[in-house]
């Protein structure tokens, strides 16, 4: 994006405008830095800006990292939910395969297991939700 230029237009709108071309592998590299708590678009402001409270964009590039939309909370929650449910059943595959304790062990093992990754996790994947919205920003203006 060039840092020269102003635009008159939103946050949003002067981010899209300066948003390169996209393909998967960029976007999993984006998650990643979200993942690290870095920002998706020049991965190195800081997406939280203490340990509960996030940018509201970032302190480097502008990038925005939340939007007044209640939607995107939810989006936030759906994806800390999906990886936390990859994790549980990467784990309980993992103890089905690697141990021989009994299922109902094996799955009470799984469940405080996810709840902690959740609980540990959370910040990191509510990153991996803003490098996400910012590839929807991105490729769907
Ligand atoms: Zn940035």
């Amino acid at each position: 994006m060039p840092a020269t230029q102003s635009h008159p237009g939103s946050t949003q709108e002067r981010f899209r405008e300066g948003a390169p071309r996209g393909n998967a592998l960029a976007l999993v590299a984006a998650m990643w830095d979200g993942f690290r708590l870095r920002c998706p678009s020049c991965r190195q402001g800081a997406i939280y800006a203490s340990l509960t409270r996030m940018n509201p964009a970032c302190p480097r590039c502008g990038a925005p990292f939340e939007r007044d939309n209640e939607g995107d909370f939810l989006g936030a929650m759906v994806t800390a939910y999906s990886l936390t449910v990859v994790f549980a059943a990467v784990l309980l595959v993992l103890l089905f395969v690697l141990t021989p304790l009994p299922v109902y062990q094996q799955m009470m093992i799984t469940a405080i297991a996810s709840l902690l990754f959740l609980l540990v996790f959370y910040r990191n994947l509510k990153g991996v939700w803003v490098a996400v919205l910012l590839a929807l920003l991105r490729w769907f203006p």
